[in-house]
């Protein structure tokens, strides 16, 4: 038989006291809610990202910035000190581009070698390592070349093609019938 419930005593300051009072019925009720709101703000430690995914991630980003603006994978922020960077040739960042260490005529030769005999960056400025593969032109990945890094970009002497389709220029394409 339910007792009186108009009858209990609730006291102001024990709520564990004041719950054992209630039938038993909205304990279940209470005690589902409770557990329900505490699993909401619960997030397990293996769902949080990793402490060290942020770096990683601008890391990642760094890498596939300086493929596709033709930065040296040695001038990147986090492989050398800014006044410790030498010009090299086709690199886009701002030290090479502002760099005036090197005469202007000597990078037009670059450019010239570069142009006659594409191995002379790989075989005599930036060696081909096995390791990686930043020193190469392109590599091929999943079956379709990838351009790594260009030693002409921005000389005179750089592929018009590439360099129209990188500034945006409108192509018309022709059909052979
Ligand atoms: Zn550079």
């Amino acid at each position: 038989m339910n007792p009186d419930y108009s009858k209990i005593q609730f006291m102001n300051d024990d709520l564990k006291y004041n719950i054992t009072l209630l039938p038993k019925d909205i304990q279940a009720i209470i005690y589902i809610i409770t557990w329900k709101g505490f699993w909401k703000t619960y997030v397990p430690l293996t769902a949080k990202p990793p402490s060290w995914l942020h770096y990683a991630n601008y890391v990642k980003s760094e890498l596939w910035n300086a493929s596709l603006n033709n930065i040296h994978f040695l001038h990147l922020p986090f492989n050398t000190l800014p006044e410790n960077k030498k010009w090299i040739m086709g690199c886009q960042c701002d030290s090479c581009i502002s760099d005036t260490e090197v005469d202007f005529m000597e990078k037009h030769m670059h450019s010239l070698v570069q142009y006659r005999n594409p191995a002379y960056f790989t075989n005599h400025i930036a060696f081909n390592e096995s390791v990686s593969s930043w020193n190469k032109y392109h590599v091929i990945c999943a079956g379709n070349l990838l351009k790594v890094f260009d030693p002409l970009r921005g000389s005179y002497k750089e592929n018009k093609f590439t360099k129209k389709l990188r500034e945006g220029y409108k192509f018309e394409f022709t059909y052979i019938q």
